[in-house]
């Protein structure tokens, strides 16, 4: 990710230099993660399903009991200006709302500031999913809660402490990534991503109440459905895993990204994750 290309950001209304943003050091979204992100790519110009990532945003806000001071059409519209001011037809946009520092206090009524970022990313297209590096997984021994207190319909920023310490801990034995199982021990998601499974041609998926119901993860079942492809939503056991011949992570970042490896399980021959992926490739530049 090339965050250095970002030079302009969108902050509540204004487009200012990235440097003159003056941020206060007191900003309650940095202390306690109080706040909600977006992640959306932009593929040639036309950002891919950007009326989904501001809905999601908005009903982040709106579990968080931050109330944004701007219209969906508006933020979507901004997201529009904030690439072009720093020229990128591919890349990233980052939306992020987070408290302001009128108030240190947890529970405090602070103001709501939208923040938004962009930077080139390009995704050019690989005839094999193989020819991008497939991820060594480690499953993570940090588990995801219960959804009561989760908040997994949103994006808050402070639910990503976890997903960090997770990802650290397998990069720092040698993983891509680590895969995350939930507190009754069924697979959950990896760190940014969703984890699919491929069995004797049908696809396989957590149910999305331990993780993210990701954008990419709804397209993809949606591309599998229109292509005959049975998709079934399970609580899936590690154990599992070693039944898969093929397994991929989804995301805005990761798009598909095959598996290779997930502790001993090893992953390689792919025809439906390939077939996920050309189609998916298809619609972003569509
Ligand atoms: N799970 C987590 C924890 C994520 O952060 C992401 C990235 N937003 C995803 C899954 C994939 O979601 P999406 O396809 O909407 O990017």
């Amino acid at each position: 990710m090339d965050i250095k290309d970002n030079n302009y950001i969108w902050l509540d209304g204004k487009i200012l230099a990235k440097t003159a943003a003056n941020i206060s050091p007191l900003t309650h979204g940095l202390h306690y993660g109080t706040g909600a992100f977006e992640g959306i790519r932009i593929y040639n110009g036309r950002i891919f399903k950007l009326k989904e990532h501001i809905d999601r945003l908005f009903l982040s806000a709106k579990i968080l009991m931050m109330a944004i001071n701007f219209s969906i059409a508006e933020v979507m519209e901004a997201c529009q200006q904030i690439a072009i001011e720093n020229k990128v037809s591919d890349g990233y946009i980052r939306p992020l709302i987070f408290l302001g520092d009128e108030n240190i206090a947890i529970g405090a009524e602070n103001k709501v500031h939208l923040m938004i970022a962009c930077w080139k990313r390009s995704s050019p297209y690989l005839k094999t999913l193989m020819e991008k590096k497939a991820l060594s997984l480690k499953i993570s021994s940090f588990i995801k809660p219960a959804a009561e207190s989760f908040l997994y319909s949103t994006k808050a920023s402070g639910l990503y402490v976890l997903n960090h310490i997770a990802k650290k801990q397998a990069t720092s034995k040698g993983y891509d990534d680590a895969l995350m199982l939930d507190y009754r021990r069924f697979i959950a998601e990896a760190t940014t991503s969703n984890f699919f499974m491929v069995k004797a041609n049908k696809l396989y998926t957590p149910i999305a109440e331990c993780c993210l119901n990701g954008i990419t993860r709804q397209v993809i079942i949606e591309i599998a459905k229109a292509n005959d492809i049975e998709v079934i939503e399970k609580y899936i056991t590690p154990a599992e895993l070693g039944e898969a011949d093929e397994a991929f992570l989804t995301g805005t970042v990761a798009e598909i990204n095959a598996i290779s490896s997930i502790a001993e399980y090893k992953y390689a021959n792919n025809p439906v994750s390939q077939l996920l992926y050309d189609r998916f490739y298809q619609l972003t530049q569509s």
